[in-house]
């Protein structure tokens, strides 16, 4: 068994690590145009330690950009309540 992601070979103890990666993608084709991607596809499939690490380092990140808006957004009520008092 091999990484979907890198194609290293798996180790017996490696092998119960599975991620959601890109699998493939449907690409449209339309006549006098450049296809392009227009979906992709997700599905599990087994991984490497290392690159089972990499996806979850990319997701957390995007979860910790998630939180920074919602926190600014936040922060903007909270200031916007503080004035709305203060301006009383
Ligand atoms: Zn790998």
């Amino acid at each position: 068994m091999h990484c979907y992601r890198c194609g290293i070979a798996l180790r017996e103890d490696e092998r119960h690590l599975r991620r959601k990666i890109q699998t493939g993608e449907l690409v449209r084709h339309e006549p006098g145009r450049r296809s392009r991607p227009t979906a992709s596809r997700y599905g599990l499939r087994v991984v490497c330690a290392r690159c089972a690490r990499l996806i979850d380092f990319g997701s957390g990140r995007l979860e910790l950009v998630e939180n920074l808006k919602l926190a600014l957004a936040m922060a903007v009520l909270i200031a916007m309540g503080l004035f709305a008092l203060l301006t009383r």
